[in-house]
């Protein structure tokens, strides 16, 4: 039962951890980067820079925990890189469509998910902004999109 406890502490964490991030350093600070991804001009962002140093922390546990006879470093790795795969497949492929064609599936968490992000993206500067999360996101989302079908 711990695995699954220290994998959630990864999965879980990661997004605070991110959040927070992108809300006091991204929109602070490090605009800078961070511009590259509400102004994208091409196929890859400054901002992807985040994406390489947030996998860097996974795989680095990873090892360490592997190296450590797979303690919980180990799992807290792995939940952060599964997130990184799923933040992928929702935030790049079905938000942003920098990849493959994907259908987004009718269901309305990520509907809702698709909607806040993009209200996140309505804003091109540095603040205001909303909206900083991404699986975890304000209930109102729910409901704009409930009255928009
Ligand atoms: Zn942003
Ligand atoms: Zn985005």
């Amino acid at each position: 039962m711990m695995i699954v406890f220290w994998f959630l502490v990864g999965f879980v964490g990661i997004e605070v951890f991110a959040t927070l991030i992108h809300k006091y350093l991204m929109h602070g600070p490090l605009w800078f980067i961070h511009e590259s991804h509400h102004r994208p001009k091409g196929k890859f962002e400054l901002n992807d820079l985040f994406a390489v140093l947030f996998a860097g922390i996974g795989i680095a546990l990873l090892l360490a925990g592997s190296i450590g006879d797979f303690d919980y470093r180990f799992w807290i790795g792995l939940g952060i890189s599964v997130y990184g795969g799923v933040y992928f497949y929702l935030h790049d492929v079905l938000v942003h469509r920098r990849t493959f064609a994907a259908k987004t599936p009718e269901i309305p968490y990520i509907k809702a998910l698709r909607h806040a992000h993009r209200m996140h993206h309505k804003h091109v500067n540095k603040q205001p902004s909303e909206s900083f999360g991404l699986l975890f996101f304000n209930w109102r989302y729910f409901s704009a999109v409930k009255k928009a079908r």
